[in-house]
């Protein structure tokens, strides 16, 4: 709980600045919203999720690949370590007692905590990258120099809208997500787990409600299978992905 305990309370503050500024007005939202697709999309489903977990496909530049990791971490989820190590969990044990998220644990998914989850031996390769160990270990000290350079710049209304409303967002997307993905929907593929389908969460979830196809084929870095089913995600990786990589 110790480590981890950060992810609940960033998520409780942007939470409490959303209901403090909710008459911010239409620009202040649009920024949260701009925010949350570069938390949400661009660093945690984007990098975290379908690059360094499952490593479905090459970026085309190595400082794109650094500066999306950087986004990740900013969205207060955790560290890429930390996050890839639980997610290979969830993989490995969906749906069982071993399972860290999903429906069999129900409210407690509100709770994230990980610190026992996290399986070093799931991570090896990352833990030999220099970058990816430092902000394993300094994340939280990064994310209060990103509050204190946002206060300096816009005051407190920046804080929010530029940290923690948008990160408060991801962190919830993130819980309903990996919760909805094993209770609603359609299932294409028969994968022994409950992993669904879900239309109704794809554009505010950034694709990853196409879960049961994930399930189903991890490495593949689209998520959608059929041609209506909309993964935002997918397209951004066909525009930043080295040519040819992409799987
Ligand atoms: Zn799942
Ligand atoms: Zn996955």
């Amino acid at each position: 709980m110790i480590r981890s305990i950060h992810i609940l309370l960033i998520m409780l503050a942007g939470i409490f600045a959303g209901i403090v500024y909710r008459d911010a007005g239409l620009f202040w939202w649009a920024c949260a919203i701009a925010m949350y697709f570069v938390f949400g999309c661009l660093g945690v489903v984007v990098t975290f999720h379908r690059y360094l977990s499952h490593r479905s496909f090459q970026f085309r530049w190595w400082w794109l690949e650094r500066l999306f990791i950087l986004f990740g971490h900013l969205a207060g989820s955790g560290s890429a370590i930390g996050w890839v190590a639980v997610h290979k969990a969830h993989h490995a044990y969906s749906d069982t007692d071993r399972d860290p998220h999903g429906p069999r644990r129900g409210w407690r998914n509100f709770v994230p905590d990980y610190d026992d989850v996290v399986n070093y031996r799931m991570v090896r390769s990352m833990l030999r990258d220099r970058y990816l160990r430092w902000l394993h270990k300094n994340g939280i000290l990064l994310i209060a120099a990103y509050y204190l350079a946002l206060w300096l710049i816009g005051g407190d209304i920046a804080v929010a809208f530029f940290g923690g409303i948008p990160q408060a967002i991801t962190i919830l997307m993130s819980v309903i997500t990996n919760w909805v993905g094993h209770v609603y929907g359609y299932q294409t593929y028969e994968t022994g787990e409950d992993s669904r389908n879900c239309w109704w969460l794809a554009i505010p979830a950034w694709g990853e409600s196409w879960h049961n196809n994930h399930h189903a084929k991890p490495g593949r870095a689209s998520f959608s299978h059929k041609w209506w089913e909309i993964d935002i995600s997918g397209a951004v990786i066909a525009l930043i992905s080295k040519q040819g990589t992409m799987k």
